[in-house]
């Protein structure tokens, strides 16, 4: 329990100031470079989700109604695979990479050294609070750094949870929580850092990349955006359909970054997959969505304002052909199919994140990749298709932070694949090593001994050590040799 003092203290600039002092003293005595230190860290997450799955699920719980399974398997389990990884990648994630050199410098070696940045900012956003937490901070531990993790006030269960384990799990001297709103985050932005990464939506990651810049701090921004789903023809519709709806739906309601926001298909595919798609909601959610337990809720009132606000305008509220029922006071939208919104209505416009999910039609399939063009840049896309030809063109023509092909969501869960936006979705990527090269400094490191003294480096500068200079460049041994025996 906090005491009264606690409870009122305020975190401004100046606690925040002194936090950042506190880190960079600890970094510097160079306690989080160990490989020990990391290491038990490590384990140490892994041992907290084993002994508080209960309570962490009970917070995703009051926080968002997340269904338990989703608890355990997109946030629990990926937090426990993405510590056993680093925990047994770590010795060799950390090992100095060796490197080629060439003539130029002969002779001598090189290798890529990975090194530590300091102190580091993860701010996380509310839709997966335990993972999107977690996950980033298993990254910067891995890679030897002290940090600040500010947690989303808009999840308050899981971000006091937490605050109230990771002090208890993890050495608190070097791996601080600060919970807060905007005032907080803005005082933890006012800081220098070595590295800041946000997720959450593009508006604060501009304020982020702003506050950044100041002082050439460099960033990670985990952003949104509309994840389209194109549907061929000549698919399996039935195995099509529940992966969209799993990506959808069963990804806490639709409040998921890479969740399908719109689908695009032809007008002679659209009537099937509407079929298909009420078909299979019915398994899955019974006839009453709005009671089912294995939906997520609406986080809080604002984002069901945002989302009604969506289906209720003009030219789109005519256009539901499957849900549309809301309970405001339990915050709950039932999973809400709309065919042929017109492309300037206000849910093609911005990111859906909820329940809703607009179908357009096409004449052409390969008409969807222009309309996915005239958008930004998403964070995924996907595409169902049996036509290599489609997979092809699709890879060519749409830039998106990852693509799956023939199912949705997947990719997050291979660890082999960066995951990051481009353009509007974001910059920069993590999970598995790529988690640890966020967080990690590639240093080039060369070395020389005292042999081979080339006295072609040296002034007075003449035209013959110039010709060999050149040639030495070039690194081609036949045009050195010519140089040397003076025959160009
Ligand atoms: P959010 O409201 O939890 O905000 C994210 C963080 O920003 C919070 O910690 C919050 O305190 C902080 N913040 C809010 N306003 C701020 C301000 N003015 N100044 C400084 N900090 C501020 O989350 P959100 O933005 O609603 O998250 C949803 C968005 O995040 C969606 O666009 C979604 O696609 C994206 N997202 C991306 C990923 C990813 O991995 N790429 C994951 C989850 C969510």
């Amino acid at each position: 329990m906090a005491t009264k003092e606690e409870e009122n203290t305020v975190f401004d600039v100046e606690a925040a100031n002194v936090l950042t002092k506190e880190l960079r003293d600890v970094f510097a005595s160079g306690k989080t470079r160990s490989y020990e230190w990391r290491i038990s860290q490590l384990k140490s997450i892994v041992k907290m989700c084993d002994e508080h799955e209960e309570d962490i699920v009970d917070a995703l719980r009051q926080d968002l109604s997340k269904p338990q399974l989703e608890s355990i398997v997109y946030e629990l389990t990926m937090v426990k695979n993405s510590c056993t990884l680093a925990i047994k990648e770590l010795k060799h994630w950390m090992m100095p990479e060796k490197a080629k050199t060439s003539l130029t410098t002969f002779p001598s070696s090189a290798e890529i050294v990975s090194e530590p940045l300091g102190a580091v900012l993860i701010i996380s956003a509310w839709n997966y609070p335990f993972l999107l937490s977690m996950d980033p901070l298993i990254g910067a531990i891995a890679a030897g750094n002290a940090m600040v993790l500010k947690p989303s006030e808009v999840a308050p269960a899981t971000s006091s949870l937490l605050a109230k384990l990771l002090p208890e799990y993890l050495d608190c001297s070097s791996i601080k929580v600060v919970e807060g709103a905007v005032s907080e985050t803005s005082a933890l932005l006012e800081q220098k850092w070595d590295k800041i990464f946000y997720t959450g939506n593009g508006r604060v990651g501009r304020i982020v990349m702003a506050a950044a810049a100041k002082h050439l701090t460099p960033v990670v921004l985990e952003l949104g955006g509309k994840s389209p789903v194109v549907v061929d023809s000549g698919i399996d519709i039935q195995i099509a359909t529940r992966r969209i709806i799993v990506g959808k739906w069963g990804c806490n309601n639709g409040q998921a970054c890479i969740s399908p926001d719109y689908i695009i298909t032809t007008k002679d595919c659209a009537e099937k997959l509407v079929d298909s798609l009420k078909k299979e909601l019915e398994a899955f959610y019974g006839k009453n969505p709005l009671e089912s337990k294995d939906l997520s809720r609406i986080v809080n009132s604002n984002h069901f304002s945002r989302l009604t606000k969506l289906l209720d305008e003009d030219k789109v509220s005519g256009k539901i052909v499957y849900g549309g029922e809301r309970d405001e006071a339990n915050l709950r939208i039932a999973p809400t199919i709309l065919l042929g919104v017109p492309q300037n209505s206000l849910i093609m416009k911005e990111e859906i994140f909820g329940p809703l999910l607009p179908i357009l039609t096409v004449s052409k399939i390969e008409d969807s990749f222009d309309i996915i063009k005239s958008g930004t840049k998403p964070l995924a896309a996907y595409l169902f298709t049996n036509n290599k030809k489609l997979k092809e063109q699709f890879l060519m023509s749409v830039s998106a932070g990852g693509v799956v092909i023939n199912d949705t969501t997947l990719h997050l869960a291979v660890h082999s694949v960066p995951f990051g936006g481009v353009g509007e979705s974001g910059m920069g990527s993590y999970h598995g090593k790529f988690s640890f090269d966020a967080f990690t400094h590639k240093k080039a490191v060369v070395y020389r001994s005292f042999v081979g003294d080339a006295s072609v480096r040296y002034p007075p500068y003449t035209l013959g050590k110039l010709r060999l200079m050149k040639a030495l460049i070039t690194g081609n041994v036949w045009t050195i040799l010519r140089t040397l025996l003076g025959m160009s």
